[in-house]
């Protein structure tokens, strides 16, 4: 018996990086899964059939996170072909960094659109099911960066920090329906996110890091685990940094 069995869970953004990572690893723990992409199509189904090793359910949907009408049809699909919900982690987002005086409207509406209009999408819809079963885990991904700010991701940031207050509000507002939600604010994960850094702004960044290493995906999915089973019946509406005490 896994941590999960007999869950389900909808996943955004599971084609790569940090998202690979959890719909890997909860269907280790059990769960059936639902997970999204946008556009990597091959990805997702390599994704999909690596992750179905047991008894699990695995199924690639190509979705826009940010496109209020296709996460309706979404959660729609996910029920019919799942029955429920039980965990719904927001992992999709995006970067467009640039210092403030070259952002465009572009760069800020996109980021807003693609990691907190998602959320409440995605919040939105799922939230009807998760109260018919008066349960569920709702995991957002923020950042550290949404906690302290980061020179050169004021958009990317901004999108963070409303995570965390979008979390909050909604644990506030579920709570008494056996709700719960919480954000997860990851450190500097090893993703194509973060491969753009240079080996020397990568070296600049674990000298500051207690534990001396970036972060794997894995580190991120087993508090993800966590927060999506029964061990944690008693946690909401917290951020809980995966940082490696960046964070500290
Ligand atoms: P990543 O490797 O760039 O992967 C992003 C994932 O999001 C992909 O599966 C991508 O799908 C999907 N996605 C992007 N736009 C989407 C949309 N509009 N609709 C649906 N899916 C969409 O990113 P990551 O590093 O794994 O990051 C995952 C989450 O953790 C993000 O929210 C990120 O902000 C957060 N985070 C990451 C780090 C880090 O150090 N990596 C640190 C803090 C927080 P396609 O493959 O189809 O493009």
């Amino acid at each position: 018996m896994g941590l999960l069995s007999g869950k389900v869970a909808l996943i955004t953004g599971g084609s790569r990086g940090i998202g690979e990572a959890l719909v890997k690893a909860m269907a280790a723990e059990g769960a059936d899964i639902a997970f999204t992409y946008h556009s990597s199509e091959e990805s997702a189904n390599r994704v999909a059939s690596e992750a179905a090793q047991g008894q699990q359910k695995v199924m690639a949907y190509k979705s826009d996170a940010a496109d209020y009408a296709q996460a309706e049809e979404l959660v729609k699909t996910v029920m019919s072909e799942f029955g429920r919900i039980d965990v719904l982690i927001n992992n999709a987002g995006i970067t467009k960094d640039t210092l403030m005086l070259r952002m465009g409207e572009e760069q800020w509406d996109k980021v807003m659109e693609v990691n907190l209009k998602s959320v409440f999408n995605l919040t939105k819809h799922a939230l009807r099911p998760m109260l018919k079963q008066r349960a569920g885990s709702i995991i957002n991904m923020s950042s550290v960066v949404g906690v302290f700010g980061n020179a050169g991701q004021a958009n990317y940031a901004a999108s963070k920090a409303g995570i965390i207050g979008f979390s909050k509000s909604i644990a506030k507002e579920v709570g008494s329906r056996g709700i719960r939600c919480n954000a997860v604010a990851p450190g500097f994960i090893e993703t194509d996110m973060t491969h753009s850094l240079s080996e020397e702004q990568q070296k600049a960044y674990i000298a500051n890091i207690p534990l001396k290493r970036l972060g794997t995906g894995k580190d991120i999915a087993d508090t993800c685990i966590y927060l999506g089973s029964d061990m944690s019946t008693y946690v909401t509406g917290q951020v809980i940094s995966v940082c490696g005490g960046l964070n500290t």
